[in-house]
Order: C-alpha cells, then structure tokens, then sequence
C-alpha cells in the first residue's frame, strides 16, 4: 500500500486503518473532535501566543486575531453549519430518468496531507485541518520548520486533544515532505510559494493525488484619486504591515493616481507612525522578518530605489522598517518578484484604466484591492481584475467572511477553502440516483430491432 521506508509510513498506515474502519465518519465524532481542537487552542493561548512571538515577533494581539482568534471562529462556524454541510443535497432528475431520486452525497476523501506555511504557521496548518476534520478525514500535518516553536508545540499538543488515530503531525523540513509526497494520499492540501507548488504537484500526479495549492503572487492595489485617502492609507498600512508584510494577500504594491501620489505617501507615513510609533523598529506591534535569507533578499530589493519612506534596518533583531519606495523600475527584481515582506512600491499611473491594463498583462494574484468612491470604477475593477479575490476599499478583510472562498487563480494557486467551501474541498460529492419499480419504460432494452421500431 505504501512506498516510502520508515516511521512516517507507519503513521500514515495508522492513519488508514482508522479511515477505513469508519472512526471519522459520524457527525458525533467530528463535532466532539471539533470541540477538542476548540480546547486546545483556548486552554494553551499564552503558550501559542509565546511560540508566534518565538518564531516571528507577532504581538499578543496579532497572534490572537490572525491565528488563534481566526481558528476559533471558523470552528465555531463549521460546527454551527456541520450537519447541514454533511447532508445530502438534492438534485431535479430529467423525465428519461423518472421516476427517480437524485442527490450528491458528500463523502470524505480519506487520509489527506497538510502542507503548512511559515508566516501564520498555526493558522495555516489548522484552518485546512478544520475543514479536513468537518468533512470526515482522516490526517497528517506536516507545519512548516521555518517556524519551530510554532511546529513543536502543535506536535505536541494535537496528540494531547485529537485522536491519534485520525490525526498525526509530522515535523520536518524539505526532506520529510518530500518522503510524505510519495505517499499515496487522497489529497494533498499545500500553502506556501510557487516553485515547490509545482514540486507538490508533480510528487501528486505520481498516485494521481488530487492538489490544492494556496500559492501567493504580487496582489496589486490601485488608488483612486476619488477616494477618501485618510482612510485608504490607514487600511494599506494595516494590510501591508502586519506579520511585517509576511502575508501572501498583502498588497505587493501600489498603483496610484498621479494627481494624489504625493497625499498618499504623505498619509502612509502619518499612519505609519500612528500604528507602529515613530520608531517602528522598537515597536511591540511590529514583526520580525523569519529568517536571514529573508531580510538579506529584502534588503537588495530597496537598494538603488528613491526610499521616500523608512529603510532603517535592525539586523540583530531582523526587522526591516515599513518602507516604500517610488516609481522602481519595472523590470527590477522588487517589481518582478513577489516581495512578501515590509517593502512597499508605489507607482504612478494616469488612470485606473491604465492600473488595471498593468494588472492584466501580469498572473493574476492572489488578491487584488481597489480604493475608490466611484461605482463605475468599482465595477470595473470586479469585472476586469482576474484574481483569487477582490476586495474593494480595504485589504484583507474578506478573510473575515467565511461565505467568501479563499483561494487563488492561475499562477496563485488553486482550490479553495474557508466555511463550506472547505468542507467540500475535502469532500467528494457523490452522484446517488435512487431509481423504484414501479414504472419501465422498456425502449432502452435490446434488441435493437424494438427499439427502432418504437422510435
Ligand atoms: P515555506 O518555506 O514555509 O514552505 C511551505 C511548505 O513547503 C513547508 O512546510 C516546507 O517544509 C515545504 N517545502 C519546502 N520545500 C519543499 C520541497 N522541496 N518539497 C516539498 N515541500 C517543501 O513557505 P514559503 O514557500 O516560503 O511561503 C511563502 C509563499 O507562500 C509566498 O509565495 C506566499 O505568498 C505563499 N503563501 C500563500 C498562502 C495562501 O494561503 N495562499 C499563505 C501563506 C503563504
């Protein structure tokens, strides 16, 4: 059954077995396993919160509201919809089917592999485990080992609260996931960059294992001149500068009307310094970058550019402070790569017309933001932007709405998952036509010869 030698196949055998037998497939069992994970994460807040710090500067705050608080309201929101979700669904059936029943019926895949990501590494393991678990799998965990503390603590806290026999975290780093790529797995849940996407993908077609992939890309975001730009560079320096730019729908950059590109970057510095002080790279509220190669790759994106806001660097503390850089060349690597850190490009354009030409010559993102008072325009940008979501007049906030999937299109990635979309993600929805005797129609019977003759 399994091909790959070692611990981690007999894990995954374990994990098997219990699909096999059942154990995940009662409503009972997934609300109480639900309940559990709710526990966890409640009952060891302070030490979640202390190992984010660990790993990368977060805030109390931030902790709680991009990972802790974030899990506990998508598994209040799972079980709140669960026996809903898990029902079958009907369907009409054509008269030539009649009389007939039909449905999908959601099943579980089996035993699925997440594949975590670093920059909420909690998060990111855990809101695709919910959406797993809702639906009945069985699973293992692989977090990312750019996060140590946040990896061992979920290593040894799940087998603590979960049942061990549906669910395995399994630590390591490239090596590890490339053993847990042989496997014959169900599905195969990755979040992280690109190239080892394609990496995931290919180990995938090998069992002809189904993907999702939650990838990034460079999300634009396009300001207006109509628009209340106070407002506009408060919600950018959010979305920019929280986790320190480490957030794969962070804006990647800006596009902004030339007739109010000073008063934004005028605003941006202001709010700036209203969030995270004066001196950001003291402040509690700002991150750190993860590692070196990180701040060293970040650090070569702003040299040669106009730095009109921050630049400061604090090396022994790996903080990069927020900074923007105009009008870069866009064939430099900062305006071709994807910049996942504190350094945010602004570039002027004549018009959003022009904005969203740049966007649609380029993959799509995984988010694109527009900041404008005017409907048209609006509506223009949803109907033109391709990107995994579109969020007008602020960022990041439709990950707050479990209705919204989250996921992204073309090079971003794709699957998505959030709320019910999760749920069926790691779902197959199962065609069942119930059909009775009392009615047979006999044309669609050989011989053929009758069947001509009734038609
Ligand atoms: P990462 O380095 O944490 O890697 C992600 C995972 O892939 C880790 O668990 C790692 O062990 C594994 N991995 C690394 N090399 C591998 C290999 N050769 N074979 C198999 N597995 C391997 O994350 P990263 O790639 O630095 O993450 C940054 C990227 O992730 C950015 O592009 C960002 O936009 C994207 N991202 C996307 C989302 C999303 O939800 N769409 C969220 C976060 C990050």
């Amino acid at each position: 059954m399994s091909r790959a030698p070692g611990a981690i196949v007999s894990v995954f055998e374990r994990l098997q077995q219990s699909y096999v037998l059942g154990k995940t497939k009662t409503y009972a069992w997934r609300k109480a396993q639900l309940e559990a994970l709710q526990r966890m994460l409640s009952e060891n807040e302070a030490a979640f919160v202390e190992a984010l710090n660990a790993d990368l500067g977060k805030s109390e705050a931030e902790a709680f509201t991009t990972e802790i608080g974030f899990l506990l309201s998508d598994i209040q929101h799972t079980k709140k919809h669960l026996r809903q979700w898990m029902k079958a669904r009907k369907v009409g059936t054509p008269l030539v089917a009649q009389p007939a029943r039909s449905s999908l019926q959601p099943e579980p895949l089996g035993t699925v592999l997440i594949i975590g990501a670093w920059n909420y590494p909690v998060q990111l393991t855990l809101a695709p485990y919910v959406a797993a678990l809702a639906a009945g799998n069985c699973a293992l965990l692989k977090p990312s080992e750019l996060a140590p503390a946040s990896s061992a603590l979920m290593a040894s806290l799940i087998p603590k609260y979960l049942d061990s026999d549906a669910v395995a975290v399994v630590e390591g780093d490239k090596d590890v996931a490339s053993e847990l790529l042989s496997l014959p797995f169900d599905h195969i849940f990755y979040t992280g960059g690109e190239a080892v996407g394609k990496i995931v993908m290919t180990a995938a077609a090998q069992n002809l294992t189904p993907v999702t992939l939650e990838l990034g890309g460079k999300s634009p975001c396009v300001v207006d001149a109509n628009t209340d730009i106070a407002t506009t560079a408060r919600r950018i320096v959010w979305g920019k500068w929280t986790n320190a730019g480490q957030t794969c729908i962070a804006p990647d950059y800006v596009l902004v009307e030339r007739s109010c590109a000073d008063a934004l970057i005028d605003k941006l510095g202001k709010e700036i310094t209203r969030q995270f002080s004066n001196q950001p790279l003291q402040s509690k509220d700002y991150g750190r970058i993860v590692n070196e190669r990180h701040l060293t790759r970040l650090k070569q994106y702003i040299e040669g550019h106009e730095i009109v806001i921050g630049g400061q660097l604090d090396e022994a503390q790996m903080k990069l402070a927020p900074t923007v850089i105009l009008n870069p060349d866009i064939d430099t690597p900062v305006m071709q790569e994807e910049i996942f850190g504190p350094v945010l490009p602004v570039i002027e354009v004549s018009s959003v017309s022009e904005a969203i030409d740049f966007i649609k010559r380029r993959h799509k993102p995984l988010a694109a933001y527009l900041f404008s008072e005017s409907q048209s325009i609006q509506q223009q940008f949803a109907d033109e932007v391709s990107a995994g979501s579109v969020c007008i007049n602020d960022t990041m906030m439709f990950m707050a709405n479990p209705q919204l999937p989250f996921g992204g299109v073309g090079n971003s990635g794709m699957g998505r998952y959030h709320g019910k979309f999760g749920f069926d993600t790691f779902s197959h929805l199962k065609s069942v036509m119930k059909r009775s005797f009392w009615f047979d129609v006999a044309i669609r019977y050989a011989p053929s010869s009758a069947r001509k003759r009734f038609l």
